[in-house]
């Protein structure tokens, strides 16, 4: 067994074992983790400085989860947009594949919460050959996103086996990688498996840090060796109420992922899920949040703003407006410390 595997295996599952670490209501837990599974390894839990802090909110079951009755199991109709089980084929040039619905941890906010950690599956065999071959008759399809679940979850051999395998489909250009475990268990990012994803660049990598809390020796090590194999890494974080839903806050967090070469990518705001309406951020915060940062720190650190469209409406670009009026092509404008400025447009 990896040292990984062995930091993944002593994970805790159960609220008898998480309340040696942690002064936790037993019942309580027990009762959400009937419904959404818990895990968090001993690497992650170490992170906790606090209780119902940052790194408490995000692993730790809250039961508010199971009190909270609003939202939607799938706001986004996935389901509806997946031609086979393990794919969603949004876009008309690119598709997810869902490769697992197993996760290194589980995070109290995920959006497919209705599924993760849930009667395991991987795709493998007789399904995975049914997926490749859906690409493959699909020629627009340029670019593939391994997601899940967390496909770094599974064994270098079987993430060998997709990269391998969609390379072998000549109109397939970029694969995407979307994973959290740098994150939560970057002693998965071995030399081994920088190996193999180099092999098959050109590979981007959507790491997933919600706080700057999260940024560590051991986390800032597995990114540089991602970098340093050629891997293009970006973040996708989500907006979280309690969590990181103020400027100063994501300000340290995107500064801290531009020095480990990650470069922030979106910035989701939470979608409508069952089960995380107690972190949900209202749209009016979230764009005076990223009007608190725009012209306040490096322009390549600030992700776009994401509202995912429920209903399988797409995603779509948010940002404050800076445009106050225009007339006959003479522009009123914000600046980004709020002074009004005119500007004359070409004809
Ligand atoms: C987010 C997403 C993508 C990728 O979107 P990009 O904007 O290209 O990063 C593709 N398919 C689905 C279903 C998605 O949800
Ligand atoms: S790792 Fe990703 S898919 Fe898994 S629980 Fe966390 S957010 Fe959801």
């Amino acid at each position: 067994m990896e040292k990984w595997q062995q930091i993944l295996s002593g994970s805790i599952m159960d609220s008898a074992n998480l309340s040696k670490f942690a002064k936790i209501d037993k019942k309580k837990i027990d009762k959400v983790i009937e419904k959404y599974p818990m895990k968090i390894n001993h690497y992650y839990l170490s992170l906790i400085k606090k209780k119902n802090g940052p790194i408490w909110k995000q692993c730790i079951p809250d039961a508010l989860e199971i009190e909270l009755r609003a939202g939607e199991k799938d706001p986004l109709l996935e389901e509806k947009y997946s031609p086979i089980e393990s794919l969603i084929h949004r876009y008309e040039d690119r598709v997810l594949l869902l490769v697992t619905n197993l996760c290194t941890g589980y995070c109290r906010f995920c959006t497919r919460k209705r599924k993760v950690g849930i009667k395991e599956k991987v795709l493998e065999g007789k399904g995975a050959q049914k997926a490749f071959r859906y690409i493959k008759r699909h020629r627009k399809v340029r670019d593939v996103i391994i997601s899940g679940g967390d496909p770094l979850f599974l064994d270098d051999e079987k993430i060998e086996y997709y990269l391998k395998s969609l390379r072998r489909i000549k109109h397939v250009q970029i694969i995407r990688i979307d994973s959290r475990t740098p994150c939560l268990l970057p002693q998965r990012i071995t030399p081994k498996l920088c190996q193999i994803l180099k092999k098959y660049a050109p590979i981007y990598f959507n790491t997933h840090f919600n706080h700057s809390q999260e940024i560590t020796e051991k986390s800032i090590k597995a990114c540089n060796m991602l970098a340093d194999n050629g891997v293009v890494l970006g973040n996708q974080a989500v907006l979280l109420a309690g969590v990181n839903d103020d400027p100063h806050t994501l300000k340290r967090l995107f500064e801290g992922l531009l020095m480990m070469r990650i470069r922030p990518y979106y910035l989701y705001i939470p979608d409508a899920v069952k089960g995380t309406y107690h972190f949900r951020v209202s749209v009016e915060r979230a764009l005076e949040i990223m009007r608190n940062l725009i012209g306040y720190t490096s322009g390549v650190g600030i992700p776009h703003l994401i509202l995912d469209l429920e209903h399988g409406g797409g995603k779509t670009p948010l940002l404050p407006n800076y445009i106050i009026e225009h007339k006959n092509r003479r522009y009123k404008l914000k600046s980004f410390e709020n002074r009004t400025f005119h500007y004359d447009d070409v004809k």
